[in-house]
């Protein structure tokens, strides 16, 4: 079956039309770093409303379209990702129930309405009645389950001030069930998890969440895997042209998606919170790219190719200059223990100095070698 592509590009686009022709108002995305504090980046579209939320203030109905970043994970997740959005006073909840997944509908035409599914908590009682009054949801397989079972409760950020309970939204695949006790949300490949529509809980209101995975729902119409969307696999063979290990391409177009996206927001490296996780996964990008060790010199050729992106490439290039540096300075130190202390162990070594291990096993060995 052929597919066009450019079918993908409109997914956005159409989730927003679909929502203000609901009199719902679209909002931009907000910067990957406008956060509070109780989180490192915005994680999920309602992260850039969270002091309004925690104060109460009325938001109306509102949509978006917003970048996110989770820096947990690693591949086949996107670290960096778009979130199909809906924000809403609680009063609303119903609506938000009933129009966000007819928006998702119409966001992307490869889903198809009787494969939709949904977990709700055994305890929520009032969330399971407004799926059975809902003209989209009415007749989807609903499953009753406990927390455990299907995630159905949230905390926003680790104060804890923001909490939510939902309804988890799953897409039925064509796979045969695991087992007999394959029921929705299963982790089998069966079901598809899109999103959830969620109450909000603040210390002075409540209102109506939906987010789903932009990415997650696009793949889908490619078999569910987001490397193959034609963005991500450009990139990862991109990597691969560039001489990073085929098992390893598909991390590494991760971590180019995730320091471009914090380049943009000019997250620059760093030993704390964000400017943290920008040094985590620049040297992860860095070590995959070969830059990691050796007198080598070809790794900027390499990077450059690897990432067309001059400012992005620089960031990359300067922190490469940095770790190299700061690991030949380690070096040094290292042999001049060695020289006082010859029957160091590599251990001992990599711990003192943060070295990588198998460069001091090697660094061992010169030494051993030269004993008489
Ligand atoms: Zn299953």
């Amino acid at each position: 079956m052929s597919f066009d592509h450019t079918e993908l590009d409109r997914t956005g686009p159409r989730f927003l039309a679909s929502l203000r022709g609901q009199g719902f108002t679209e909002t931009p995305s907000a910067p990957l770093t406008a956060t509070d504090r109780s989180v490192t980046f915005v994680n999920a579209s309602l992260t850039p409303f969270k002091p309004r939320l925690l104060a109460g203030d009325k938001i109306g109905r509102t949509c978006q379209v917003q970048q996110c970043l989770r820096a947990t994970g690693r591949a086949p997740w996107l670290y960096v990702f778009g979130m199909l959005g809906v924000l809403a006073d609680g009063e609303y909840l119903g609506d938000v129930v009933e129009q966000a997944p007819q928006a998702l509908l119409a966001a992307a035409p490869w889903l198809a309405a009787d494969r939709l599914a949904v977990a709700v908590d055994h305890d929520h009682g009032d969330l399971r009645k407004l799926l059975k009054t809902s003209q989209t949801l009415k007749s989807v397989q609903a499953r009753d389950v406990h927390h455990e079972e299907v995630p159905t409760q949230w905390s926003y950020g680790k104060d804890g001030r923001l909490t939510g309970r939902g309804i988890t939204f799953f897409h039925r695949e064509d796979t045969a069930p695991c087992g007999p006790d394959c029921a929705v949300g299963c982790r089998c490949g069966r079901w598809r998890e899109l999103g959830q529509v969620i109450e909000v809980v603040g210390p002075h209101a409540h209102y109506a969440e939906a987010g789903f995975g932009l990415e997650p729902v696009q793949s889908i119409a490619l078999g569910g895997d987001p490397y193959a969307l034609p963005a991500v696999r450009e990139l990862t063979d991109r990597m691969r042209e560039a001489g990073v290990a085929d098992e390893s391409a598909p991390q590494a177009a991760n971590l180019v998606r995730a320091v471009t996206a914090l380049t943009e927001a000019d997250v620059r490296p760093g030993g704390k919170g964000g400017a943290h996780v920008m040094r985590r996964f620049l040297r992860e990008l860095l070590g995959l790219l070969g830059a990691a060790d050796g007198p080598d010199d070809r790794w900027r050729e390499r990077l450059h190719r690897a990432v067309p992106d001059a400012r992005v490439a620089g960031v990359l290039i300067a922190e490469g200059e940095r770790w190299r540096a700061g690991r030949a300075t380690a070096e040094t130190a290292a042999r001049t223990h060695l020289r006082r202390r010859p029957d160091a162990s590599a251990q001992e070594l990599a711990e003192t100095f943060g070295i990588p291990m198998k460069r001091a096993r090697r660094m061992c060995e010169e030494v051993s070698g030269f004993r008489p």
